[in-house]
């Protein structure tokens, strides 16, 4: 389907102008392997431009390879040139992928950095210096402003930090690495950043992008720009690497097509009663605020009367030892644009400071140590010994490892918050070691 960005007028002949004259200005590399000396009759085509490449010979096949692919897409023989002459591919990949701090910081640590007082002294400003501007998209996405400016500083600090990779060298190096689901999605990634300096005009060296991709000021995906990038300047282009205001009505589209609820909160914090369920402490159960209250579930600063048919979910970032939060539909939309629970946290806790509003009351277990990437493995093979279906012991806790914490911790008689503790993780060591020993009840 056609979506919005696409509409816009590419200007395909001046594009295609430039990129000829640019092509011609730029001597052609000589091709690396060039054929044995053989006459060419006067009628065969040329020979496709072959980009220079460098790094590893694997990474060079896969972009060669990858050709094909692209020009089945719809991407021209000059495009794929142009983005890939030169390129090579982003060291230490592996490392980057699983120093994510959405799943390696604890939770009041990532906060700390991503709601910082720093943070919201300059989000203030930007809220004051962007008013119209903000005004104006509020008005037609219905998405508040200090969502989309909380999104706007996290993503790059308010457009300061906007990464240095180069995109089609870093999805490359994505797709190329493979051996996971991330592959397909980078390929898909590597065809939208071509397609968009296709249709755009941009030199390859103006798409910086961060390690995963991602780019301009508001961070988005290829394929996220492809459906949901618009014009927010009205100068006929959408360049959210310049443009603030394209970069955050692109913003505010995205959030209002996922489904942004005007008028409702993202969340409220809330205390648990003792004795709590806690198994119904997870992001994908959802039930009426009403039923909540009926569980002894109530709202810290009575924001919101928990009361009515509004549909919320859990949220123990913490495990049973921290803050707790009713999550709204709007929470799962702020997900949409960052695929981490702790993400979606920070945007709304840092939109509610620009609002005045007091930070999060209750307090986070921050003493107790925490676990080291091996001990983050050590807990998920602990776990796949047990029979847990933990998922990859790669030291990234998603929702996998926790939901086999959690189903390990209830049939243990455990609280079952599915937080990974260093007691947790000693009281497995200890299961692990005795597989023979039957399942005992802890106090
Ligand atoms: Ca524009």
């Amino acid at each position: 389907m056609l979506e919005k960005a696409m509409r816009t007028p590419p200007k395909p002949k001046l594009s295609a102008l430039l990129l000829a004259a640019w092509l011609a200005g730029c001597a052609p590399p000589p091709n690396p392997a060039p054929p044995a000396a053989v006459s060419i009759p006067m009628t065969a085509p040329a020979p496709p431009l072959l980009p220079v490449l460098r790094g590893d010979p694997g990474f060079q096949d896969f972009v060669r390879g990858f050709r094909e692919q692209a020009l089945a897409r719809g991407v021209t023989p000059q495009t794929w040139f142009a983005a890939f002459n030169g390129v090579e591919p982003v060291g230490g990949m592996g490392e980057i992928i699983a120093e994510q701090p959405e799943f390696v910081r604890p939770i009041w640590r990532y906060l700390d950095g991503a709601v910082s007082a720093r943070r919201i002294k300059d989000a203030k400003i930007m809220l004051s210096r962007h008013a119209d501007l903000l005004a104006g998209i509020e008005e037609k996405q219905g998405v508040p402003r200090e969502i989309l400016v909380a999104i706007w500083g996290m993503e790059t600090d308010f457009g300061t930090s906007i990464g240095s990779y180069n995109i089609f060298a870093t999805l490359a190096t994505r797709a190329w690495m493979g051996g996971d689901q991330r592959q397909a999605g980078a390929e898909r990634e590597l065809i939208a950043a071509l397609l968009l300096l296709q249709q755009q005009d941009f030199k390859p060296s103006q798409m910086v992008a961060s390690w995963a991709g991602a780019f301009g000021q508001t961070q988005f995906m290829p394929t996220t720009f492809s459906r949901f990038g618009v014009d927010g300047d009205g100068d006929g282009k959408i360049d959210l690497w310049h443009s603030t205001a394209d970069a955050l009505a692109s913003a505010a589209n995205l959030l209002a097509r996922q489904g942004w609820q005007k008028g409702m909160p993202w969340a409220v914090e809330v205390t648990l009663p003792k004795g709590f369920d806690w198994q119904d402490a997870d992001l994908g159960i959802e039930k009426s605020l009403s039923e909540w209250r009926a569980r002894g579930v109530k709202s810290v600063f009575a924001t919101l009367p928990l009361d009515g048919d509004i549909k919320a979910a859990l949220y123990i970032p913490a495990g049973a030892h921290g803050a707790a939060f009713l999550t709204f539909a709007n929470f799962k939309v702020i997900m949409k644009y960052n695929n981490a629970a702790s993400y979606a946290l920070s945007v709304g806790v840092l939109a509610d400071r620009m609002m005045d509003r007091p930070p999060i009351k209750a307090a986070w277990p921050a003493k107790d140590p925490l676990l080291s990437r091996a001990q983050r493995q050590r807990l998920q093979a602990a776990l796949a010994g047990l029979g847990f279906d933990s998922g990859e012991h790669d030291g990234l806790l998603g929702t996998r490892t926790r939901t086999a914490l959690r189903l390990y911790q209830s049939q243990r008689g455990l609280v079952a918050d599915g937080y990974p503790s260093m007691a947790m993780l000693e009281r497995l060591d200890r299961e692990a070691e005795k597989p023979a020993n039957p399942a005992s009840k802890a106090p």
